[in-house]
């Protein structure tokens, strides 16, 4: 079963509002904040273009910027020289892929953002290095957007909210202002881990520089000087066609892992399972149990064999770099799974299937329970 979510927004009348009457909505709502004063939301202006009209104002140079990026991207990647030619360089991009995917996953997201194991100093240092070859935003404003999202998933306060369809959360959501409820709320998330944090605020503080460093230049410049390749091709492979790649991957957790998928865990949420995410994503595609068990160092209940990111979390854990991971026992996500889940679980699924259809009472789960456990057991 495939759900599909879609919602338009066809509320609104077209306004004449300006940049600056945006920052003085923005202002309002957060004075109302600052007063913790839980007052409704003023009604907000349109901002229209073209035919369309838009919650908060477009951020042009970010419309422009992206847009090159992937049309420069796109046209390089069907004229890319023979495969074969160039198959050093292919699977350096993979490597280097692979590393800011990491940075992602197992660093902004599992590490800084959701705390779900600890890491010793070598790792962390490992983490923002990675985190930098992924060239996104200041780690400060992914931590905070990402906590945002996972507290007030699918309003307007989260700030790729998927209930305003599947282009404002995969990146359209990058090309406009946040809307005022992702500032308000944002300001209420604890976020003293990541500011009194000596080495991330050293980090933040250069971020220009080594995301620049880390991102574009040396990793360009390292197959040049390592073997001869061309500098045209270095660059349009690492800074284009895998820079490009990283993002979208990262970006379809927000956009396809929220729309399209099975929902075993909380049926009751947008998050859902979704392989093909986890595949480019690193093992962030199992969503619906992210969102349900978002402690839990694996992002998914199974395996490793699409999470790539448990994998090499399991490595530093066997090396004594990460440590304390957390994750749920099998007995809580069984019962979350027979209370909340959408009865597609691999294991529990017919159960709770069987339940909705009144086929089995209490009793009677409890005993095909036990039988399941003793045949596990055998
Ligand atoms: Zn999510
Ligand atoms: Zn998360």
């Amino acid at each position: 079963m495939i759900t599909t979510i879609t919602k338009i927004h066809t509320d609104g009348q077209a306004a004449n509002a300006t940049l600056n009457n945006y920052s003085d909505k923005v202002e309002k709502v957060e004075l109302a904040a600052g007063n913790k004063q839980e007052k409704p939301l003023p009604s907000y202006d349109k901002y229209p273009f073209l035919i369309w009209e838009f919650e908060t104002p477009i951020i042009w140079s970010n419309v422009i910027f992206i847009t090159l990026w992937h049309l420069i991207a796109v046209y390089y990647f069907i004229h890319y020289p023979s495969i074969l030619s160039k198959l050093p360089l292919v699977l350096y991009g993979c490597v280097i892929g692979g590393i800011s995917g990491f940075g992602i996953t197992g660093g902004a997201h599992r590490y800084f953002t959701h705390r779900t194991y600890k890491a010793k100093l070598p790792l962390k240092i490992l983490l923002l290095i990675s985190y930098a070859v992924a060239g996104q935003n200041q780690l400060f404003d992914w931590v905070r957007d990402h906590r945002v999202h996972h507290k007030f998933s699918e309003s307007n306060a989260d700030p790729h909210n998927a209930s305003r369809g599947f282009f404002f959360s995969h990146v359209g959501w990058l090309m406009m202002k946040k809307h005022p409820d992702v500032i308000r709320k944002g300001r209420t998330i604890d976020m003293s881990d990541i500011t009194d944090d000596p080495l991330i605020q050293v980090y933040q503080k250069y971020w220009f520089w080594i995301k620049l460093a880390f991102c574009f230049i040396i990793p360009s410049a390292i197959p040049v000087y390592l073997y001869g390749e061309d500098w045209f091709w270095s660059i349009i492979t690492i800074c284009f066609i895998r820079y490009v790649i990283s993002l979208n991957s990262t970006w379809a957790v927000n956009s396809f892992a929220h729309i399209w998928g099975y929902r075993p865990y909380d049926k009751r949420i947008f998050p859902s399972e979704n392989l093909a995410v986890s595949f480019f994503a690193m093992g962030e595609g199992y969503h619906n149990y992210h969102h349900t068990f978002p402690w839990d160092y694996r992002a998914a209940e199974l395996g490793t064999m699409l999470n790539v990111t448990t994998l090499w979390l399991n490595i530093f854990k066997s090396i004594g770099w990460a440590y304390d991971l957390k994750a749920p026992s099998g007995e809580l996500i069984r019962k979350v799974v027979e209370n909340n889940g959408d009865g597609t679980h691999y294991r529990w699924g017919h159960e709770v299937a069987e339940e909705c259809e009144g086929a089995a009472g209490d009793e009677e789960v409890k005993e095909e329970e036990e039988e399941v456990e003793e045949k596990k057991e055998m």
